[in-house]
Order: C-alpha cells, then structure tokens, then sequence
C-alpha cells in the first residue's frame, strides 16, 4: 500500500523505516567501527608520549569528540574550560591538581564552565585513554590565569591535516571526521 494511502489510514507499522527524505542540510552520520584504530598513523600526536584520535570535529558547532592517549605520568597540561567537558575513562585513571578525586577507568567526568585545571596522570600508569567532548576552547594558562595558548576544533583540525599528511594518509584522511 503507497505510504500517502496509509498515512491517510493512519497505519504504523513499528518496523517500517521512516519514510521521508532528511532535511536537505543535515549533514551525513559518522560511522567509526573501532574507536582504538587498528592503524597506530590515526592518532595525532600533540606533545611527547601525548596522542589524540580524532571521532567528530564539529567544525559548525565547535566542539570536538576525540580520545585523548597518554604514555608518561606527570603533569600534561594545565588549561581552563570555558565551556563544559565530558569525558569517559576508557583506560587508565588520571586526576587534577584541583580536584581530589581520580577519574578511573570505566568513569565518566563532567567538567562545568569556568575550570581551570591541572591534568595528572599518576605514577605506575603506563596508559591512559580517555573520550573526552571538548566545546569551544581550551585556554593554557599559568597558575594565575594568564592565557599562553589555545585549542578549538580548528588548531585540531590543523594538526589532523599536518600529522596524517607526514605519515601517508593523506591530509583529507580528516575529512571524514568533520561536520
Ligand atoms: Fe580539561
């Protein structure tokens, strides 16, 4: 029966697809089948023994999905958040200088606007991996505030490009993961 006939019946059958075409501008869904890639060239190394995967660059929106690898203990970076976190611990555990609880693994984290903090990863863990969804920017900053640097989805988007036409993917490999 055509689909006119038995939206005009009122028929709904739970198994049938959704019938009609997406909005013109939606943008197209992002499949990633293994989030811990298989090919090692897919994280982008941004400092020493510090790599990310990138999932969704959200360009359009700002924000940026991605998981975060560290291979060393000590201190990565000391940053503010103007713009909430969220974050899931795949592997490992890690803490901040401002905070005394430990994000462990199989945890979840949500970081408010207005965090400044400091990330540790403790003595005796060799990895941690976590997902984190970054919104807007991420300001480094000394221990009073003062801006040294920055992130936004953009500078992610650049090292993308930069690190997987170094390694053979080429820089449109990146493509993929932006909307
Ligand atoms: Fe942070």
């Amino acid at each position: 029966m055509p689909v006119e006939e038995q939206k005009r019946e009122g028929k709904d059958d739970a198994r049938m697809p959704y019938q009609l075409p997406f909005p013109a501008d939606a943008g197209e869904e992002i499949v990633v089948p293994a989030v811990i890639p298989e090919d090692d060239r897919v994280w982008v190394p941004q400092a020493e023994n510090v790599a990310f995967r990138p999932l969704c660059l959200s360009a359009s929106q700002g924000y940026w999905m991605n998981l975060l690898r560290v291979r060393k203990s000590g201190v990565l970076s000391r940053h503010r958040h103007p713009q909430p976190v969220h974050g899931y611990v795949i592997k490992g555990s890690w803490h901040y200088l401002e905070h005394d609880w430990t994000a462990q693994e199989g945890g979840y984290v949500y970081e408010p606007p207005g965090e400044t903090h400091t990330l540790v990863v403790p003595d005796g863990v060799e990895e941690m991996i976590t997902y984190f969804q970054v919104n807007g920017v991420m300001l480094y900053v000394d221990p009073f505030g003062k801006t040294m640097g920055y992130e936004d989805v953009f500078t992610k988007i650049d090292m993308c490009r930069a690190h997987y036409e170094k390694v053979g993917l080429g820089a449109d490999f990146v493509d993929q993961f932006i909307r």
